[in-house]
């Protein structure tokens, strides 16, 4: 199938090119013909099969034939929001004059209240502040004549179930209005909201694509868990990727990663499901912007954004749930091109790899480090503590003055934001054996006492004393 057989209009046509998209997508091509009909539908797909198409497809279609019509798309977070935003003005560009107004939290009211008072023929939102106009009196939801439920499953984990009823509610009869839902699984909750609130919609499941992964080049190095970050150095430096994401299976280990890396000079950050919703959007632009190489993420933080097209993905944790490996590595290597996925398997979640090669059909080649050329790199943040937020102790302003006058030349860019573990009275250079040595030789160095001692520190400590009463 083509686009052209949907007999779309020049509008969206023209933008379709200008996206350079060949083909409609398998999700596009069965619902596109019911929606475009005025059909209500219910959509089962998974992330990354291009639903945000098929939605503004059927949206812009319905206004250019009737240009008093008005669309109304709810979204489970921010971040989505907005990039449904930036879909709809990128795929609208060649529909003059039309309005498009996002609507979220977290932000002040009127910017997003002047975009409603100039009128708008699109809005895009999530449910609280959607709520919030409704109950100000300020959005009419009796105007939509096309409502989009995006990622309705995450919506109601998230605890919007009465949002959207009220919403829901306030619109419309169902008869009288166009709905689209769409999720990735439809539950019973989701299938209760579209028998209460939708017109018989045409139910279109599409099934997970046959998993192709042939076009990524796959690695995978057997190392222990002490080895993997030094490893990912190593790996890093001889690719040296201009994007990448690194996949971990828990958040510490996220903030552990990127925090490391970024003491190693990688302008990488991390990407946390919890994480202000501010503070992912600036991250996810800045790394769009070229101005972070590398983002470590969780599957979780990962979902339903748009990052792909990468050069490299890496599994540094070996995903527990098989599918999510080729969520994972579909990432690189969109469109044709070519891109390279390393796992890094572990004693910890090596247990994951036999799932994933029959789940693939194929066994990932393994590769040994000095067979193929990597060198050993040298670990700034080898010995650092990384606060599981990823920045200093306590930075209050005292602390910041302290250290001002201690610290020579500091350099913001590369100052790493780790965490001395404290109470631990040795210094890099100063083994345990050195500073017992120096205790028993009478120069007072500092009281140690055992609680202070790490594990394997104290397993020192034990041969020492051992050799020293052996003598
Ligand atoms: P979903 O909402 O199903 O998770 P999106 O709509 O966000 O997926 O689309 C995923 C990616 O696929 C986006 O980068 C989008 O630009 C791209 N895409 C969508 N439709 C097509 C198409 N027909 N051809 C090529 N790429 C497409
Ligand atoms: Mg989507």
């Amino acid at each position: 199938m083509d686009f052209n057989d949907l007999w779309l209009s020049k509008e969206s046509m023209d933008a379709i090119n200008k996206h350079g998209f060949s083909k409609p997508t398998e999700v596009q091509e069965k619902v596109l013909p019911v929606s475009l009909s005025g059909r209500d539908v219910m959509v089962q797909s998974k992330t990354g099969s291009g639903k945000t198409l098929v939605f503004l497809l059927t949206i812009f279609e319905q206004y250019l034939k009737n240009r008093d019509s008005k669309a109304l798309i709810v979204a489970p977070t921010r971040e989505l929001a907005v990039q449904i935003e930036e879909d709809a003005k990128s795929f609208s560009e060649f529909i003059e004059g039309y309005r498009i107004g996002c609507f979220y939290g977290g932000v002040g009211y009127s910017r997003q209240l002047e975009e409603v008072e100039e009128g708008i023929n699109l809005a895009v939102g999530t449910p609280g502040r959607l709520i919030d106009f409704l109950k100000s009196g300020k959005i009419n939801f009796k105007d939509f004549s096309i409502v989009v439920l995006d990622e309705a499953d995450r919506m109601f984990d998230m605890g919007f179930y009465p949002d959207i009823e009220r919403m829901f509610r306030s619109m419309r009869p169902s008869q009288e209005r166009q709905t689209m839902l769409f999720s990735a699984t439809l539950s019973v909750k989701v299938r209760n909201l579209a028998w209460a609130f939708m017109n018989d919609p045409a139910e279109v499941e599409v099934r997970p694509e046959e998993v192709t992964v042939k076009e990524i080049t796959q690695e995978l190095f057997h190392v222990t868990s002490s080895e993997k970050f030094s490893l990912l150095l190593s790996l890093l430096k001889k690719i040296g990727p201009e994007s990448a994401i690194i996949f971990t299976n828990t958040k510490d280990a996220a903030v552990e990663v990127a925090s490391r890396l970024k003491i190693n000079g990688y302008k990488a950050a991390f990407l946390m499901g919890d994480m202000a919703q501010s503070r992912r959007l600036e991250t996810l632009e800045r790394f769009k912007a070229g101005k972070l190489t590398i983002l470590v993420a969780t599957d979780v933080a990962a979902r339903g954004l748009q990052i792909d097209d990468l050069e490299l993905v890496v599994n540094y944790d070996i995903p527990e749930d098989y599918e999510n490996y080729v969520h994972r590595i579909g990432r690189t290597a969109r469109a044709g091109k070519s891109g390279k996925a390393v796992t890094l398997a572990d004693e910890e979640y090596i247990y994951g790899l036999e799932p994933i090669e029959e789940y693939i059909h194929m066994k990932i080649p393994v590769l040994w480090p000095d067979e193929c050329g990597l060198e050993e790199v040298e670990d700034k943040s080898k010995g650092l503590k990384i606060r599981k937020d990823g920045r200093r102790p306590s930075d209050t302003r005292k602390n910041k003055v302290e250290r001002k006058k201690t610290e020579k030349k500091p350099n913001r860019k590369q100052k790493p934001q780790i965490q001395k573990k404290k109470n631990v009275p040795l210094k890099k250079e100063a083994s345990m054996e050195d500073i017992l040595k120096k205790e028993i030789e009478g120069k007072n160095v500092r009281k140690v006492s055992l609680s202070d001692v790490k594990a394997e520190e104290k397993k020192g400590l034990f041969s020492f004393f051992k050799r020293l009463f052996a003598k």
